[in-house]
């Protein structure tokens, strides 16, 4: 059978973990290569520079001393008996949707997966939710990407709401409004210290929106792609090289900085 790559960054002994490998399990060899502890808005990063150590836990079920991009890197490029046929994230404890994918380790997972040529697909559940039901909905959609495959450079970002649900739509991804400020707070040595992140998330125009799915009870399925190139602007910018002119001939300037 072919081998499933399942992790998350709610930790290997996250409930929605198990959830997950569960459903797939009979459309291939799950396995779990997932961080040790939670690595929750951890974001895409990568851990260069000190070594990684895998624990094994069970027959196809590992701890990982890393974040949800360490493990899949380690399933994709060698660790796991084969080279994995689909990379499935989740199912994150907590939604994961519009412009906050950019700091999910959930997400990051599946971009991972995605950048190393495997079909990714990232899973989240609404606060209050049912993992066995998310799961569900996940064996589903992974059986539909195992037969028909994913686009170029591109994952599924995946959102099941905390109710049952009434049906599954395509969307794009949403937008926040930042009206949020920092909150600044003062400790009993009389230093300041701040918060981010603290205010409740404020959403513009939530039509075909993940967040707007979600909203009417729906699971919502955005396609994200990662090439990142704006490439309207890079017609809009084709002029900058002329308008720069030559670059800098002062030598402090001009040699490249450091780090
Ligand atoms: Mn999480």
């Amino acid at each position: 059978m072919s081998i499933l790559l399942v992790t998350n960054d709610d930790g290997v002994h996250a409930p929605g973990l198990q959830a997950l490998a569960e459903a797939l399990e009979d459309l291939g060899d799950a396995w779990i290569v997932a961080p040790e502890r939670e690595q929750s808005a951890c974001g895409h990063a990568l851990t260069l520079h000190r070594p990684l150590r895998v624990e094994r836990l069970g027959q196809r079920r590992v701890a990982v001393n890393g974040t949800p991009s360490d493990c899949v890197n380690l399933g994709v490029l060698g660790f796991l008996p084969e080279r994995p046929v689909l990379v499935a994230s989740g199912v994150n404890h907590g939604s994961n949707l519009g412009d906050d994918v950019t700091y999910s380790g959930t997400v990051s997972a599946a971009m991972e997966g995605t950048l190393l040529g495997v079909p990714s697909i990232a899973f989240s559940l609404a606060d209050g939710g049912d993992f066995a039901a998310a799961a569900r909905v996940a064996r589903q959609v992974a059986m539909r990407v195992l037969v028909e495959g994913l686009p170029r450079k591109t994952l599924l970002n995946v959102n099941v709401p905390a109710g049952p649900a009434r049906g599954i739509r395509v969307t794009r991804l949403g937008h926040r409004v930042y009206t949020e400020k920092i909150v600044e707070q003062t400790d009993p040595r009389g230093r300041t210290h701040y918060w981010i992140g603290a205010g409740e998330a404020e959403w513009e125009d939530l039509e075909g929106t993940d967040m707007g799915a979600l909203h009417e009870g729906y699971v919502s399925v955005t396609p994200l792609h990662l090439d990142l190139t704006n490439h309207r602007a890079l017609a809009q910018l084709a002029d900058w090289p002329a308008r720069l002119g030559p670059p800098a001939r002062d030598p402090a300037r001009a040699r490249p900085p450091r780090g």
